[in-house]
């Protein structure tokens, strides 16, 4: 048994008690032999570990609602940033009188999805704290290259970047969040994009290449020729808040790496041994029924 009592001079202790009752040859009852061991200083172990335990919760919370809030800057950025710059256009071709109707729709139209996909964003993450599941549907993987494409384009050509695809012409389709999926390869662009600020304007390229392997697996590589990173730390890179940059989050490959694997699928990264890095996402191949788009 242990319980706790209370001393002469008022202090509580713990204790442990053991007995074992002694019976005379005739079953009478003689008493107890066993020992009393002063076990106050375990017990209050234990009470610290246990409130060890609801500290490292509470702290455990709060860094998720960091993460949150990081990953939900990091991702609502993007689309921001690309409604400014769209609506900025328009206001200086308006002001010099050059614009048609045509471009202005165009304009309006980018801004109308890239809104959209802000939105998304957000429900995304909403559901993740809900921990409601995000839908999933069969997605073609060209068609979502090709909505990468348009979101990237403006960036692309302001970074003087020339983005090369090489899309498996027999499509692969996969079961995934369309959203999250274009989340991820964004993520990895933007990234290539930003590696190669640093090298000569006409060097910078970015290769998007779709396959399978023999595993039932769609790959999905993105491989620029910037610098690379720094041999040994590639798991780093995936670490939440891992960052090189001054404004880095260093969030994007770490939200890529839990969208891919809550998908069945991994996401790695390596340096190619001609300069650049690559990464991989590889994703469970779903075969036949139609794809949302077909
Ligand atoms: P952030 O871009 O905010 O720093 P990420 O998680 O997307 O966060 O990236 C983490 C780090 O991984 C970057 O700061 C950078 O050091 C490295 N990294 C990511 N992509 C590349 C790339 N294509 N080439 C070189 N380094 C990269």
């Amino acid at each position: 048994m242990e319980y706790r009592l209370r001393r002469n001079d008022g202090e509580y202790r713990w204790v442990l008690d053991t007995g074992t009752p002694r019976f005379a040859d005739d079953g009478a009852f003689l008493g107890y032999i066993g020992s009393c061991i002063d076990i106050t200083a375990r017990k209050q172990a234990e009470l610290d570990h246990q409130l060890q335990n609801m500290e490292l919760a509470r702290v455990g919370r709060v860094t998720l609602m960091g993460e949150l809030a990081a990953s939900l800057a990091h991702e609502v950025n993007n689309p921001i940033g690309a409604i400014v710059t769209n609506a900025n256009v328009g206001q200086r071709l308006i002001a010099a009188g050059k614009i048609e109707t045509e471009e202005l729709k165009d304009l309006l139209a980018d801004i109308v999805t890239d809104g959209h996909r802000a939105r998304d964003v957000i429900q995304g993450i909403r559901n993740m704290v809900r921990k409601s599941e995000p839908s999933r549907s069969l997605i073609r993987i060209d068609e979502t290259i090709r909505d990468l494409l348009r979101i990237v384009r403006a960036d692309a050509m302001k970074r003087e970047v020339i983005i090369e695809t090489k899309i498996d012409v027999d499509a692969c389709q996969v079961m995934a969040n369309p959203v999250q999926l274009l989340q991820v390869l964004l993520n990895l662009t933007i990234n290539a994009f930003e590696a190669m600020s640093a090298i000569r304007r006409d060097a910078r390229r970015l290769v998007i290449r779709t396959g399978r392997n023999g595993d039932g697996q769609v790959l999905v590589m993105v491989r620029d020729f910037g610098p690379g990173f720094p041999g040994g730390i590639v798991e780093q890179l995936f670490e939440p808040f891992f960052s090189t940059k001054v404004e880095g989050t260093g969030m994007g490959l770490a939200i890529s790496r839990s969208i891919i694997e809550a998908h069945g699928g991994t996401l790695s990264g390596e340096n190619c041994d001609d300069g650049g890095a690559c990464f991989t996402v590889r994703l469970p191949e779903t075969k036949g029924g139609k794809s949302k788009a077909a």
